[in-house]
């Protein structure tokens, strides 16, 4: 029996992608370092479709139709170079060897470039929607050659989500373009949890409602504009009730967020690119700010504000004020990851459809959410788009939303209670329709101190002032 795809490293997530697989209807080899989970996986699931279990790479590598296709599901890092180069060792040229790890995209791009020298083609898979996603329908984002996806989509569209008849896979370009756009997705989803929290935050402790009462108001929410993944199970997270204490849940968990890194990749992309992703910054910097157990202990008798009375709405006021302010920065936090899409586009050469990455975006994956829609419609009506929140739809949506936004971030500053997330968003916002911003000031700086020039506002040129001198000014270029 000849496989059509094989699947590399049969822990939880490629024995999931190898069942999606199977139950699709394509036969499946397995090769995992240990046999044990090989002959599990068989042994557990075989009758879901046709498995062709392999013991050793070279009975893998015979067991698959050609052009070869094997997807590789081990650790990242180290672990995946050298299943990578003990495969390879093994094919021939045209064969596609896939990585549906948690890759950095230069890690991809290397890889890529060595194997193309080779002959062989080297996909590099984002695959978002953890061991469910992987099992019933992950949200899929291909990099590597045309060439290479198009060997693959008949597959790839079978076992990925799929939205009103859609498949949530399409090529996103190549070398490392599906890496990276799984990246900031990981990036996005790290703003938008801790944007949440923060709206939980608010809710608690400005609204005074309990952990209970808050479920009940984010599953009002999931019913509207904010409907999505992430606000669904916040609801099902806070109406849970410890079994061992009769407490909320979430009054029995640490509260400091751990990480595993790919929102730190996120942030360190953006800085080289020079895209602000503010949003997804403060969202990762919350995490780590969290996690400092001994600065937070030692700054826990620093001095709060004085009077914490309400900001003079009641309860029913500052609960729509919060899901305006959580909506309104949402709206911020995805069109700062798409415009870090675009500038990673620009900078790698990879002409990324944002309409599409929106699109493969609403089902399968941790950030699955109604308002994918609308961001897709927004960049398939203008794909050019300069900043989403230029957009007519979101545009409306912000005007709508900001006062609510503005009075939750001044009673949140007035009462002590951090935003970091919203506050971001909207200096974002504002900062980004201000007709002047004070960069006038900061290049009058650079020019003092390091004679760094400036531009003026009256005419052409580059100019320096003399300022240790007779500030006289001259012109540079
Ligand atoms: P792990 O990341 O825990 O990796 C375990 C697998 O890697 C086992 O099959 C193991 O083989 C194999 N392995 C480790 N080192 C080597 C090596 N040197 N040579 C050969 N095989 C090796 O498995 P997961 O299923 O959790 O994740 C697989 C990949 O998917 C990872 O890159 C991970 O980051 C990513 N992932 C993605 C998620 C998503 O939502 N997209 C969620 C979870 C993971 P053995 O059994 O012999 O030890």
């Amino acid at each position: 029996q000849q496989a059509r795809i094989g699947v590399i490293g049969l822990a939880v997530m490629g024995s999931n992608l190898a069942r999606n697989l199977a139950r699709h209807g394509h036969p499946v080899a397995l090769y995992n370092r240990s046999v044990a989970k090989t002959k599990s996986l068989v042994a557990d699931h075989g009758d879901e479709g046709t498995f062709v279990p392999a013991e050793t790479p070279e009975e893998f590598v015979a067991s698959l139709e050609r052009p070869r296709r094997m997807v590789i599901m081990v650790k990242a890092g180290g672990p995946t170079d050298a299943v990578i180069e003990q495969f390879a060792a093994l094919l021939e040229p045209g064969d596609v060897i896939i990585d549906g790890g948690n890759a950095h995209f230069a890690d991809t791009r290397r890889r890529e470039a060595a194997l193309r020298e080779r002959g062989l083609h080297f996909v590099g898979v984002g695959i978002s929607g953890g061991e469910e996603g992987a099992l019933n329908g992950p949200s899929i984002m291909p990099g590597g050659s045309a060439e290479a996806y198009a060997s693959l989509a008949p597959m790839l569209t079978d076992i990925a989500a799929q939205v009103d008849g859609d498949a949530c896979v399409a090529h996103i370009g190549p070398d490392g373009a599906g890496h990276f756009v799984k990246m900031v997705h990981n990036g996005i989803e790290y703003a938008d949890m801790q944007l949440i929290a923060e709206a939980y935050d608010l809710l608690r402790h400005a609204a005074g409602l309990t952990p209970a009462q808050i479920a009940e108001v984010f599953r009002g929410w999931n019913q509207g504009r904010l409907s999505s993944y992430l606000v669904e199970i916040t609801t099902e997270v806070l109406s849970h009730v410890d079994a061992d204490t009769g407490k909320p849940f979430v009054d029995v968990v640490q509260d400091q967020a751990e990480q595993k890194g790919t929102g730190r990749w996120t942030v360190q992309v953006a800085l080289d690119l020079g895209v602000p992703v503010s949003g997804i910054a403060e969202a990762t910097f919350a995490r780590s700010l969290s996690g400092d157990a001994t600065v937070r202990a030692a700054a826990r008798g620093l001095a709060g504000p004085q009077h914490t009375e309400s900001a003079g709405k009641g309860a029913e006021g500052i609960v729509e004020d919060i899901e305006q302010a959580l909506y309104a920065s949402k709206i911020v936090a995805y069109a700062q990851g798409f415009q870090q899409i675009r500038a990673g586009g620009e900078e790698y050469g990879w002409p990324i459809d944002l309409g599409a990455v929106a699109a493969i975006w609403r089902g399968g994956c941790i950030i699955r959410a109604e308002f994918l829609d609308r961001i897709r419609a927004a960049f398939d009506t203008e794909p050019t788009l300069p900043t989403l929140l230029s957009s007519p739809h979101f545009a409306e949506a912000l005007a709508g939303a900001q006062d609510g936004w503005r009075r939750v971030i001044a009673s949140a500053t007035a009462r002590g209670i951090p935003v970091p997330g919203f506050g971001a968003a909207l200096s974002y916002y504002d900062s980004i329709r201000a007709n002047q911003l004070p960069a006038n000031l900061i290049q009058g700086q650079r020019d003092y101190f390091g004679a760094h020039t400036y531009r003026r506002t009256d005419r052409d040129g580059v100019y320096h002032t003399r300022w240790g001198q007779d500030r006289g000014e001259y012109r540079d270029s």
